[in-house]
């Protein structure tokens, strides 16, 4: 019996313990209530913000919105695929990264993942695009970055536009390059629980002139501001972010370099702790790459571990330590929303009914997705924290050290 168990208290992004908001955001914030000016279309600061994020991405135009979700949406948008087009997504990612999807009344594709890394591959793109695709759309999941190099080779070559969702890969890099910056358009988050948060809000990056300013627009109800004769030119939502967000993701955005190298520096005190225990594999980017740690994803191999990830995180969790077995615990596909079409009215439009049959039938989306199945049965996220100190990273490799060695240990011994 051991009831005594000391808990160490982890720093959570849930609140202030974990999240880096106080003095900074405050100032800006007073600014803005003083101006009486809190919305974008005649603020400063949502301006200001985007001006800031683009020179820290190094692209000429950023354009700030309402959450993560509609960056997405937006970035469809621009890209302004005929209903019934098919897009690539990947079957592990935020849900707000796929039902924009079916809002632009397009056919959402799942390609598999890679078990270890966790990310669709040029490979399981291929495979699953068709005449009818008309975008793919990444994940970097987690924070590491998805093998871009052949994903934009075939990309390229079949002429398809590239979103990269960076929702949890603030500052990641491929090769050297930004994610967000290697694609078409990149879409970032600044929900509570993001690398820097406003909590909710999102932001756009894109590539060409034409791109941003279709994102733009439908962040403004396609209203042409500033033209010789606006007129709303398309279909286009409010996606606006407030004077009070601009405030407050100013303020986020100049502590962003540091808040990431934090986070890195911490996985890299975890990663030398867990290197090498049996049936575990520690999160690793591509080469030349850099994983910026939104979560801390392990692999645990249960036969060699002689434990599953689910009662890991129960051990784990007795400690104060709350991780997510299994992430989202099933593929996207398999949610209702999905799985049975749930769209517009009566409709399952523009689910196809085919595919729901699909992704009905779990023993053949265990074949058709394997990599999807193999590593959400074996993935443990840890929540991760850039006021994680050496302390807290070894309170939590100590706690998954005994933990496996107590599981591992040989019968009769
Ligand atoms: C958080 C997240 C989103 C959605 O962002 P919201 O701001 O919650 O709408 C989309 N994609 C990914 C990968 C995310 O992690």
């Amino acid at each position: 019996m051991n009831s005594s168990k000391t808990i160490l208290q982890l720093p959570s992004d849930q609140d202030i313990t974990g999240r880096d908001v106080g003095e900074a955001e405050v100032a800006l914030l007073k600014e803005v209530i003083a101006s009486g000016v809190l919305n974008s279309t005649k603020g400063t600061k949502v301006a200001r913000f985007e001006k800031e994020f683009a020179a820290a991405y190094g692209v000429s135009r950023s354009i700030a919105i309402a959450s993560g979700s509609a960056a997405v949406h937006a970035a469809i948008a621009a890209i302004n695929p005929d209903p019934g087009s098919e897009i690539i997504t990947t079957s592990v990612t935020d849900m707000g990264a796929l039902t924009p999807i079916m809002y632009q009344g397009c056919v959402p594709v799942f390609a598999d993942i890679d078990p270890f890394s966790y990310n669709v591959t040029a490979e399981t793109i291929a495979r699953v695009l068709t005449p009818k695709t008309r975008a793919i759309i990444v994940t970097h999941l987690f924070g590491n970055p998805c093998e871009m190099a052949p994903i934009m080779e075939l990309a390229r070559q079949k002429q398809i536009p590239v979103i990269e969702d960076c929702a949890q890969s603030f500052l990641a890099t491929y090769r050297g390059q930004l994610t967000g910056t290697i694609g078409d358009i990149g879409s970032f988050s600044m929900q509570q629980g993001k690398h820097m948060t406003t909590g909710e809000g999102g932001i756009v990056i894109a590539h060409t002139e034409a791109h941003a300013r279709r994102v733009w627009l439908f962040v403004n109800k396609a209203w042409g501001y500033g033209d010789p004769k606006p007129d709303h030119y398309f279909n286009a939502l409010n996606y606006r972010l407030t004077e009070l967000q601009g405030a407050v993701a100013i303020a986020q955005l100049g502590k962003l370099r540091q808040n990431v190298d934090r986070r890195i520096a911490a996985a890299r005190m975890l990663d030398k702790k867990l290197e090498g225990l049996a049936g575990v594999r520690i999160p690793r980017a591509p080469k030349d790459s850099v994983h910026t740690y939104w979560k801390y994803c392990l692999d645990v191999d249960p036969v060699v571990a002689g434990i599953d990830v689910g009662t890991l995180a129960a051990k784990l969790k007795e400690y104060g330590i709350f991780s997510a077995p299994r992430y989202i615990q099933k593929p996207s596909f398999r949610c209702e929303v999905l799985k049975d079409g749930r769209m517009f009215g009566a409709s399952h439009a523009p689910i196809r009914v085919e595919d729901m049959k699909l992704w009905q039938d779990e023993d053949r989306c265990r074949k058709e997705f394997s990599g999807t199945y193999q590593a959400l049965s074996r993935m443990l996220v840890l929540p991760w924290n850039e006021f994680y100190t050496a302390e807290h990273v070894d309170y939590i490799a100590d706690k998954i050290i005994s933990t496996l060695a107590g599981a591992a240990a040989p019968v009769g011994k």
